[in-house]
C-alpha cells in the first residue's frame, strides 16, 4: 500500500459489466460511485449487487455511494426545437402547458426567483437576468447569448430558493436505504440544516448512512463551515461550483473547503474534470495531471472520477493515471517535508517530527468521546514517528477512531480491523487507511493480538519483528471508545504465541 489519498470512481455505460468493474478495482479505485442523475433504479439495483459480489471475490473492502441529483432544475421541452439566444433579446420563462419561449421542468422555482437574479442555463452557457415576474411566468434579458436545448440544467446563483428534497429524491434515498449503500452524497446543499434535512429522512427509514454534502452552491460557499461540521464527509463538486461561482474563484474555494474539512477531521473528495481528457485520450494533458498532484498538495482525502470511468474510452487508464500522479505527488510531499524544503503546513502529513501537537486541536470544537478518540489518535501518530513503528494497527468497532487517525496524516500505513463489515467499507475512503474485516467477534486483548498480528503476517503487511503501534479499547467484550495504546513487537516466528494467556487459551 503505498497510495494515501484515495481514488473514488464513477460507475456508467463504460464500466457496468463484471469485467469493468473487476478491472476498475484492480487498477485502484478505492469507492465507487454511482450517478442517480442517470440511468433507472432498477440497472443500479443490478449493478450495486455485483459490485458488491466482484469486492467479495476479490477481497476488497469497496464502500459504494450513492450520489442524488439534489433539486435540479432543468428545461423542459422546447416546442421548436433548439433555439438561439442573442443578447439583448427579451425571453418567457413558464410552465410547458404555456405559450413561452422557455418552458421548464417543474416550473414552482419561477415563483421564488426576483428582479435583478441570474439564470445560467447549460452550465453557464448562457445567461438570463429577471426583469419582471408575472403570474406563474418570468420574463428575462439575455445576457450572454447561446444555443439552448431541451432539457438542459439551470443554475440559480443569486436565488435563495429554499433547499428542498425533491420526489425522486426521496425515492433514492429510499432505494439507498434498502441496498444499504455505504454512503450517500447530498447534491446542492446550501446550509447544515439541509444535511440534517436528508439525515432526518434517512433515519426515519431506519437507517443511518453517512452523508457527503457536495458544495457546489454560490450559497453554500457562505456557510463552508457549518456544512463540513454537519456532514460525515464533503465534495468539492467544481462542476457546478465553477458554473455558480466565477471560474477563478474555484481553485481557492478548494482550498478553502479542504482545509475546513481538514480541520475537524472531516474527509474531503475532489471532483470533476480531474483527467477530463481521458474521455477520449489515453492520455491526460500536463495540466490535468498538475490538477491530481495539486489536489494531492492542498490535503485532499479522496480524488474523485466522473464521466472519465462512468462513460470515457479509457476508465482504466485514467484510474491508473490517477493513481500513479497521487503517488508521486505523496513522496515530494514527503520528502521535501522531511528535508524542510518547504515551510510546515496542516495539509502536510505529520512526518518524523515532533508531535502533531495541541496545535492541531485548534479551531476544532471537540468534546467528551471526540476528545478522547482524537487524543491518542495524535499520540499514535507521534509514537510511530517517534519510534519509527512500521506502521498503525487499530482496533475500531465505529470507525472513529480511524477517522481520528486519518486527520492527523501519519506517515506510515495505518491498518484499521473491525467486525463490522459495512464500517469496514466506509474506513475506505479516509486517507492512508486500510480496512480488514475481521469475521468474528473478540472477546480477549490477547486474542485479538493474536488475530491482528496473524492477519497482517499473513497478508504481508509487517514483517516478524517490526515494531507497530497499536490502539483499541480495552476491555474489548464492552465496546468501549479506544482507550489503549500499546506498543508492540510483532512475534519473530510464525508459531509462538504472543502472550501467555493466549497459550493457555488455545
Ligand atoms: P455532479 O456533481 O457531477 O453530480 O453534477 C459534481 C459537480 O458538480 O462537480
Ligand atoms: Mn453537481
Amino acid at each position: 500500500m503505498n497510495r494515501r489519498a484515495k481514488i473514488v470512481a464513477t460507475l456508467g455505460p463504460a464500466t457496468s459489466d463484471e469485467r469493468m468493474l473487476g478491472r476498475l478495482l484492480s487498477a485502484g479505485a478505492d469507492v465507487l460511485r454511482f450517478n442517480l442523475s442517470h440511468g433507472d433504479l432498477e440497472s443500479h439495483r443490478a449493478t450495486l449487487r455485483l459490485v458488491r459480489r466482484v469486492a467479495r471475490a476479490q477481497h476488497r473492502q469497496t464502500p459504494v455511494l450513492l450520489d442524488l441529483m439534489g433539486p435540479r432544475y432543468r428545461l423542459g421541452i422546447l416546442p421548436q426545437g433548439p433555439l438561439t439566444l442573442r443578447a439583448g433579446a427579451s425571453v418567457l420563462l413558464g410552465p410547458e402547458s404555456r405559450a413561452v419561449d422557455l418552458p421548464v421542468d417543474d416550473p414552482e422555482f419561477l415563483d421564488h426567483l426576483t428582479r435583478g437574479e441570474r439564470i445560467l442555463i447549460d452550465n453557464g452557457l448562457v445567461e438570463l437576468e429577471v426583469t419582471a415576474k408575472r403570474a406563474r411566468s418570468v420574463a428575462a434579458r439575455v445576457v450572454h447569448g447561446g444555443v439552448v436545448a431541451d432539457r438542459k440544467g439551470i443554475n440559480l446563483p443569486d436565488s435563495k430558493l429554499p433547499f428542498a428534497i425533491s420526489g425522486k429524491d426521496a425515492k433514492d434515498i429510499a432505494f439507498a436505504v434498502e441496498e444499504k449503500a455505504d454512503f450517500l452524497a447530498a447534491s446542492y446543499i446550501g446550509r447544515a440544516r439541509d444535511v440534517e434535512a436528508i439525515r432526518t429522512l434517512v433515519r426515519s427509514l431506519g437507517a443511518d448512512i453517512p452523508i457527503v454534502a457536495k458544495l457546489e452552491r454560490a450559497a453554500a460557499v457562505e456557510h463552508i463551515d457549518e456544512i463540513v461540521e454537519a456532514a460525515d464527509a464533503v465534495m468539492v463538486a467544481r462542476g457546478d461550483l465553477g458554473v455558480e461561482v466565477p471560474l477563478h474563484q474555484v481553485p481557492v474555494l478548494q482550498k478553502r473547503i479542504i482545509a475546513a474539512g481538514r480541520r475537524i477531521g472531516k474527509p474531503v473528495i475532489v471532483a470533476t474534470q480531474m483527467l477530463e481528457s481521458m474521455m477520449v485520450q489515453p492520455r491526460p494533458t500536463r495540466a490535468e495531471t498538475s490538477d491530481v498532484a495539486n489536489a494531492v498538495f492542498d490535503g485532499a482525502d479522496a480524488l474523485m472520477l466522473s464521466g472519465e470511468t462512468a462513460a470515457g474510452k479509457f476508465p482504466i487508464d485514467a484510474v491508473k493515471t490517477m493513481a500513479k500522479v497521487i503517488v508521486e505527488a505523496e513522496l515530494y510531499k514527503l520528502r521535501t517535508f522531511q528535508s524542510g524544503e518547504v515551510p510546515r503546513d496542516p495539509a502536510l502529513p505529520a512526518g518524523r517530527f515532533p508531535a502533531p501537537a495541541p496545535r492541531l486541536l485548534e479551531g476544532a470544537n471537540l468534546s467528551g468521546a471526540i476528545e478522547i478518540a482524537d487524543v491518542i489518535a495524535a499520540a499514535a501518530v507521534h509514537a510511530a514517528s517517534k519510534l519509527e513503528a512500521s506502521r498503525i494497527v487499530a482496533f475500531s468497532q465505529g470507525g472513529f477512531t480511524a477517522q481520528r487517525l486519518a486527520r492527523y496524516r501519519p506517515i506510515v500505513p495505518t491498518f484499521v480491523f473491525t467486525t463490522d463489515a459495512q464500517v469496514a467499507r466506509r474506513i475506505q475512503l479516509l486517507w492512508g487507511t486500510r480496512p480488514i474485516h475481521l469475521e468474528r467477534e473478540v472477546q480477549h486483548r490477547d486474542d485479538l493480538i493474536e488475530i491482528v498480528e496473524r492477519e497482517l503476517l499473513a497478508r504481508k503487511y509487517v514483517r516478524p519483528g517490526e515494531c507497530v503501534i497499536l490502539l483499541m479499547g480495552y476491555p474489548i467484550r464492552q465496546k468501549p471508545l479506544t482507550n489503549l495504546l500499546r506498543i508492540h513487537r510483532v512475534r519473530r516466528s510464525e508459531s509462538a504465541p504472543v502472550t501467555r494467556a493466549a497459550k493457555k487459551r488455545r
